[in-house]
């Protein structure tokens, strides 16, 4: 297996993987593949509404909240989240802490207005805003964060309380990598190709007083009261993703569970920034100490050319994915809950012998 640091699609367990090899052609003596299924018949349905069940479960079973399964990614989350919840004479609050909040704001100015409530753009995205300072608009619709901004490589250690404001957040880049309070959320959402399983499915988790009815105007498709009336099937569901997504949710929960697994990811994040720390310099690592992401590594070296010379030395040893992404250059390893600490240690020995030979 390479040592992937893919940001997404991204390396999922190994386990996970020749469970589902073993299953693939026939799966619970159904003589078929799940994926030739009906998504009406019972053995589909019992995955789908497992996959529903242990998700809330790893969340402590939080009351009043519904999972959906839908498709599009996150990005039409960035639209279907002002289309339903934005109303006349109110304002989209957003905190703008870099490329996916940018883009999240981008939509939700196509439907209506929008705010920023706190941004880091005069730090270059470098370092988060402090939620302290927030300053929401009048008649705020909701407040949407991003925890992980998976590009710049900052990642929000709390959230704030907005009271009686829905807050929403995008968890794309670091669902289920740690603990957290969804009951401090109205809504939380992510792509499922980093830490949830293959791509194709956009997990939803929103309490249900949110999603149960949408503006009347809407298109079907696009409205959350579709999907939670329909248990996410209203249409044809991804359903090998969605079977994927529990299989590695069960292996989050034979990892001890997300304290479990944050224990993990935060060895394997120390791991290689106390490599870019104790290298004199000549690894620099891009955010401010105190926003690192545990989940994507961003970090430079003294000139261009050195990185494309680390980038493609990297690949040659069997690295993948460390060139970070086309708008922001330098580099970037992608350590979601699947990198093995294996993965890690190599990394670090490659950085180590990289230095010795060009420093
Ligand atoms: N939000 C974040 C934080 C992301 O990292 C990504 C993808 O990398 C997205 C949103 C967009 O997700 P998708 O490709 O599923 O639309």
């Amino acid at each position: 297996r390479s040592y992937n640091f893919n940001a997404g699609p991204a390396a999922l367990p190994l386990e996970v993987l020749e469970k589902a090899q073993s299953e693939f052609v026939d799966f619970r003596e159904s003589g078929m593949s799940i994926m030739e299924m009906s998504h009406r018949g019972a053995i589909y349905e019992s995955v789908h509404n497992e996959a529903q069940e242990r998700l809330l479960s790893l969340l402590g079973n939080p009351s009043g909240y519904k999972v959906l399964f839908l498709q599009g990614g996150a990005s039409t989350q960035f639209a279907m989240i002002p289309m339903n919840f934005l109303g006349e004479g109110q304002q989209a609050n957003y905190v703008k802490t870099g490329s996916w909040a940018n883009k999240a704001i981008k939509e939700a100015q196509l439907i209506g207005k929008t705010h920023v409530a706190a941004s880091s753009e005069s730090d270059k995205y470098m370092k988060l805003p402090e939620l302290s300072s927030l300053q929401l608009s009048e008649q705020p619709a909701y407040l949407h964060v991003t925890s992980n901004e998976t590009i710049e490589g900052t990642q929000f250690k709390e959230f704030p309380d907005t009271g009686s404001i829905p807050l929403i957040c995008d968890m794309s880049s670091d669902i289920l990598s740690r603990p957290f309070d969804l009951s401090q959320f109205a809504m939380v959402y992510a792509g499922a190709q980093k830490n949830l399983g293959p791509s194709g499915v956009t997990v939803v988790l929103a309490r249900e007083d949110m999603i149960s009815s949408s503006p009347k105007h809407l298109p079907t498709m696009l409205r959350y009261d579709t999907h939670v009336g329909n248990n996410s099937l209203y249409n044809t569901p991804p359903s090998f993703g969605i079977y994927m997504i529990n299989e590695v949710l069960k292996w989050i929960e034979a990892r001890g569970g997300l304290e479990g697994v944050q224990e993990l990811n935060r060895k394997k994040a120390e791991l290689i920034y106390n490599e870019i720390d104790n290298s004199e310099g000549f690894y620099q690592g891009c955010v401010d100490p105190a926003s690192r992401s545990h989940m994507n590594v961003t970090f430079r070296l003294g000139s261009e050319e050195l990185e494309k010379a680390f980038a493609k030395a990297s690949e040659q040893e069997g690295f993948i994915g460390l060139k970070g992404h086309r708008s922001v250059g330098g580099l970037r390893a992608s350590i979601y809950n699947a990198v093995p600490y294996e993965s890690c240690e190599a990394l670090v020995n490659f950085m180590k012998q990289f230095q010795e030979q060009h420093a």
